[in-house]
């Protein structure tokens, strides 16, 4: 028996009807805020996330799943090396969404110079390859928004109070989610900063784990969110990153907070979040639902410098994404769940199988009405159609019967009273709907 991909799901049924109505709450939130929806390619060129997200993290050098074509595939097995792979043929599923976003606006120049920000929101799958557990798979879902173009620290604020805002919509007692913030600096402040984190890990070399010690040399600030308890402890006295910010960058994060407070958005500032990714700068933030076991259900910040890393001129950038799986166990545990009953439908069903032209014309009206509806397409008897119409939670049963036809009429059955009445047929689209109402 064919087996899905370990760490891949199956989306049906109410679980997919979970994924459909975060999206619908995305569209309409994400849309009074201004955001418009976008979807890129699920692969891209490779480079689009080594120019982004950074050669040295986790993400491009472990967990990205390359792509080859089946005839490559042969040629680059039989080669032993990629190296003689053109830049358009190294592609990559998309781990995250915001580096192709960015790609699609440079490409097509959302942002021309002096317009009006881009504001872009998606729901896409990702992929990662990680190794699967509880709330990390490796093909998951995610919704995000990019605001390109806004440098203004009111832009933050606004991501910030949106996602939280949107939390609140999907379910959640914001009172057990946890906001943290902070600031990484900029491509002034941060380089400095990266050097002293580096000269503290290399003086605690003997106390450090071995990745950390390479960390200290590509991507030193990774070392704050090592697993490893030794690390942990070095680490808690390590240089923070709010006492090394600019004036700029201080002034921003400084303001930032300020409209977060205006807001009344309760958040803890945490100096050594610093996100998996090369590209951020200044505001990060990430959210987690207390004691829900799952991790981060959310996360995102600026990212200053990625349009010109992605080949664009300088345009500033902030965004986040939330991850649905993840939502749906954190909702779980709260108690609550995302997910929404399937919709009622009317069932239309015949007496026996000389009414089945009479059902497939009403049916078709009752659809044509906007009313949704089902039939017996297995020559089921009455009772059995009837059994059906249970089952699928149908309010209200159509019952076409000879004599009633020869009146021009069915019998229209409220299903939780068991009280009928005879309704003409040209009046059942008016009829059914009012009563559905
Ligand atoms: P990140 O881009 O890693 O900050 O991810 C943003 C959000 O996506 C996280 O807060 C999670 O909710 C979700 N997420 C990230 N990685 C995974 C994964 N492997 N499986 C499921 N959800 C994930």
């Amino acid at each position: 028996m064919a087996q899905k991909i370990q760490g891949t799901e199956d989306l049906f049924g109410g679980y997919m009807r979970a994924w459909q109505h975060m999206q619908d709450v995305a569209r309409e939130l994400f849309g009074s805020y201004g955001f418009d929806m976008i979807e890129t390619p699920a692969i891209e060129q490779v480079d689009t996330f080594v120019h982004g997200i950074g050669e040295s993290t986790d993400v491009v050098r472990k967990e990205m799943f390359r792509v080859v074509s089946g005839a490559l595939f042969e040629n680059l097995l039989a080669a032993g090396s990629e190296s003689g792979l053109k830049a358009k043929q190294r592609m990559a599923m998309r781990p995250e969404g915001t580096a192709g976003v960015v790609r699609a606006a440079v490409e097509n120049n959302f942002v021309p110079q002096g317009a009006a920000p881009a504001k872009l929101w998606y729901a896409e799958a990702m992929f990662r390859g990680e190794r699967p557990q509880k709330g990390r798979l490796r093909q998951f879902h995610q919704v995000g928004v990019e605001w390109l173009g806004a440098p203004d620290p009111a832009a933050d604020a606004e991501c910030i109070i949106m996602l939280m805002e949107f939390y609140k919509r999907l379910g959640f007692d914001l009172s057990q989610l946890e906001l943290r913030v902070n600031s990484m600096g900029d491509e002034d402040c941060r380089p400095a900063y990266r050097d002293k984190v580096r000269d503290f890990i290399l003086a605690h070399e003997d106390e450090m784990c071995e990745d950390c010690l390479e960390r200290a040399q590509i991507n030193p600030l990774r070392s704050f969110d090592c697993k490893n308890e030794r690390c942990q402890r070095v680490m808690r006295d390590a240089p923070l990153v709010t006492d090394n910010l600019c004036d700029e960058c201080r002034s921003h994060y400084e303001q930032v907070k300020r409209y977060l407070d205006a807001a009344g958005i309760p958040y803890e500032e945490d100096p050594t979040l610093v996100r998996g990714l090369d590209y951020y700068t200044r505001t990060v933030f990430e959210v987690e639902a207390v004691s829900s076991g799952v991790g981060a259900i959310g996360g995102g910040g600026r990212y200053d410098g990625l349009m010109e890393l992605e080949g664009g001129k300088q345009t500033p950038g902030i965004g986040f994404a939330v991850g649905f799986e993840r939502i749906a166990l954190a909702l779980e545990a709260q108690g609550s769940s995302l997910e929404t009953p399937a919709p009622s439908c009317v069932y239309v069903a015949c007496a026996s199988p000389d009414e089945r032209a009479a059902a497939f014309d009403v049916t078709l009206a009752l659809r044509q009405a906007g009313i949704r509806c089902e039939a017996d397409y297995q020559g089921r008897s009455l009772k059995s159609q009837f059994k059906q119409a249970d089952k699928l939670g149908a309010p209200i049963c159509v019952v076409l019967g000879s004599e009633e036809l020869a009146a021009g009429a069915a019998t229209v059955r409220d299903m939780r009273t068991h009280e009928q009445d005879l309704v003409p047929l040209a009046a059942l689209p008016e009829t059914v709907g009012t009563r559905l109402a």
